[in-house]
C-alpha cells in the first residue's frame, strides 16, 4: 500500500497551561488493549495453537526477559519485584527460566531475534557468571543475531555493576544500556532509599562510551519527595553534561494502597501538583533548549537518533519498553509477569515466581492470562498506534486497509478530537489527521480518543492509569 507522502512533524511547543487542563489519566499505550483488558480465559493452549499454526514463520523475533530481583527497595517502585538476599532464589529462577526458553525455543525455532530487552527488577542483580549462563541459555534456545542493526538492550542499576560488568555485557552482545538515575539529589535520594553520586554515575558512562556501546539512556521520575523546582534543575543539568542518546521522564504516581514500598513516602515530601507542573515545564524546556527532540509519551532523544529516524521512515512503534524501532512483529516475553505479543494475541506469564516456577516444572507453559486481539482492536490499534509514533494519519489508507467509512465509524472519536482541534492540539482534513507541536505534549489525550474501552469504562475513577501531571 503507497503511503501517502506527509510533511515533517511539527517541532514540540511546550506548553503547561495546556498540559494542566488535560490532566486526566490515560493508558501509555504501550500496547492496545491494554493490559488491564487481559483475562484468564486466554489459555497457554491457545498460545500453543497459535505457535503451531506459525512453526513456518522465519519473521525476526523481539524478546524480553525479565529478571525479577532486586538486593534494595526503592519507596517509589511500581515494578514487579522480589527484593532479596537468598541466592538460592536465582538459582531457582535460572533453572526455570532455562525450562521456559527450552518451551518457547522450540516454538519459534526459525526465527532470527533482532530485538533482545533484559529488564527488571535488576537484570545487573546477578553476578558475571550467572549473567554468562543466561545469555548462553538464550544463544541455545533462539537464534541471536550478530548483525550491526540488531537492539540489544539491558537496564542497568549503577549501584550494582563493576567495570568489568560493563566489558561483560558487551562480549555478550549487548549494544544499548539504559541506567535507573531517578533524581541526583541528595535528598531525594535518602527519601526514595536509592543513594547513587552523580560522580559515579559519570565514571560508569565514561566506561559505557569506552566500550562503544550504540547508545546510552537515563530513566529519570519527576514528581518523587523532597523535589523542588531547582533541585531537580541541578539533577538536569548533570545529565545534560552526561549527554545521554535518550532520556525517559517519568510522572512519579503515589499510590501506597497499590504499592506498599510508597507508604514508606511522607504524603507531606511531595512536590505539590503546580511544583510538579513547574518541574515538568522547567525539565522540558531545559532538554529541548540543549538540543533534544520531544519523541512523545515521555521520550526525549539526540537529534539523529535511530528513534527520529525511524519516525521519518514510518517505522517507529509502541511496545512494553515504550518506543522502538519496528525490527520485529512479535515480542516473546520470559520470565516471571513477562508479556508477550504473538500474532493476533496477548499473553502474561504468571507474576509470582514460585507459581511460574511450578509451571515449568511440570512442562507446562506459565501463561496465565491474555486476549485474543479482535478485528476493531487491530484497526484501532493501527489508529492509535500510527498516531503515537507517526504524529499524522492518513485516513484513505484506513479506510482502504480496513474497509471502514472513517467518519462515520469514528463519529464519536471525531466529535472528541474536534475539542482538541479547538485547543489546537490537532488538525483535521478530509484525509488526515495531524498532531501539532503543541498536540505532541499531549499524545496520550489524543489516542485516548479512539480507546473503544475508555469510551465505555467509568471515567470518574482513575482506573489502573497514571494521570498526566
Ligand atoms: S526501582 Fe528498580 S531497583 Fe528499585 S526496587 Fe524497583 S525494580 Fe528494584
Amino acid at each position: 500500500m503507497v503511503q501517502a507522502i506527509q510533511s515533517p512533524p511539527a517541532e514540540a511547543e511546550w506548553d503547561t497551561t495546556l498540559i494542566r487542563s488535560y490532566d486526566v489519566a490515560g493508558p501509555r499505550y504501550t500496547s492496545y488493549p491494554t493490559a488491564n483488558l487481559f483475562d484468564e480465559s486466554f489459555t497457554a493452549n491457545d498460545y500453543l495453537q497459535l505457535a503451531a499454526a506459525e512453526r513456518f514463520n522465519i519473521a525476526p523475533l523481539s524478546l524480553y526477559v525479565h529478571v525479577p530481583f532486586c538486593r534494595n527497595i526503592c519507596y517509589y517502585c511500581a515494578c514487579n519485584k522480589i527484593v532479596t538476599r537468598n541466592r538460592a532464589l536465582v538459582r531457582q529462577y535460572l533453572d526455570s527460566l532455562a525450562r521456559e526458553m527450552d518451551l518457547r525455543g522450540r516454538l519459534h525455532t526459525r526465527r532470527p531475534v533482532t530485538q533482545l530487552h533484559l529488564g527488571g527488577g535488576t537484570p545487573t542483580y546477578l553476578k558475571e557468571a550467572e549473567l554468562t549462563e543466561l545469555m548462553h541459555q538464550v544463544a541455545s534456545n533462539f537464534r541471536l543475531c550478530d548483525h550491526e542493526s540488531r537492539e540489544y538492550s539491558i537496564e542497568i542499576d549503577p549501584r550494582t555493576v563493576k567495570d568489568t560488568t560493563i566489558a561483560l555485557l558487551k562480549g555478550l552482545g549487548f549494544n544499548r544500556i539504559s541506567l535507573g538515575i531517578q533524581d541526583f539529589d541528595p535528598l531525594v535520594q535518602g527519601s526514595i532509599n536509592r543513594t547513587q553520586s552523580p560522580e559515579s554515575v559519570e565514571n560508569l558512562v565514561h566506561k559505557i562510551r569506552d566500550h562503544n556501546f550504540k547508545s546510552l539512556s537515563f530513566d529519570l521520575i519527576y514528581g518523587l519527595p523532597q523535589q523542588s523546582v531547582r533541585s531537580f534543575q541541578q539533577t538536569i543539568a548533570r545529565v545534560i553534561d552526561m549527554s545521554p542518546d535518550r532520556i525517559a521522564l517519568y510522572n512519579y504516581a503515589h499510590l501506597p494502597t497499590v504499592f506498599t514500598s510508597q507508604r514508606a513516602i511522607d504524603r507531606q515530601t511531595l512536590p505539590s501538583a503546580d511544583t510538579k507542573l513547574a518541574i515538568l515545564d522547567t525539565v522540558g524546556r531545559r532538554l529541548l533548549d540543549a538540543g533534544y527532540d520531544y519523541i512523545g509519551m515521555d521520550h526525549f532523544v539526540r537529534p539523529g537518533d535511530e528513534l527520529e529516524l525511524a519516525r521519518h521512515n514510518h517505522k517507529l512503534q509502541r511496545n512494553f519498553q515504550g518506543y522502538s524501532t519496528s525490527l520485529a512483529a512479535d515480542l516473546i516475553g520470559l520470565g516471571p509477569s513477562s508479556i508477550s505479543q504473538f500474532g493476533d494475541t496477548f499473553s502474561q506469564n504468571a507474576k509470582d515466581l514460585q507459581r511460574w516456577s511450578a509451571a515449568l516444572s511440570k512442562g507446562h507453559l506459565p501463561i496465565v492470562r491474555g486476549l485474543h486481539v479482535s478485528n476493531e482492536d487491530k484497526l484501532r490499534r493501527h489508529v492509535i498506534m500510527t498516531l503515537a509514533c507517526q504524529l499524522s494519519l492518513d485516513i484513505p489508507e484506513v479506510e482502504q486497509r480496513f474497509g471502514i467509512n472513517f467518519a462515520s465509524h469514528f463519529e464519536s472519536s471525531l466529535t472528541q478530537l474536534k475539542a482538541f482541534a479547538r485547543d489546537g492540539l490537532v488538525e483535521i482534513t478530509q484525509t488526515t489527521i495531524s498532531v501539532t507541536g503543541r498536540g505532541r505534549l499531549l499524545l496520550r489525550n489524543i489516542c485516548m480518543c479512539f480507546d473503544q474501552y475508555l469510551l465505555n469504562a467509568d471515567r470518574k475513577s482513575d482506573g489502573p492509569f497514571s494521570r498526566t501531571i
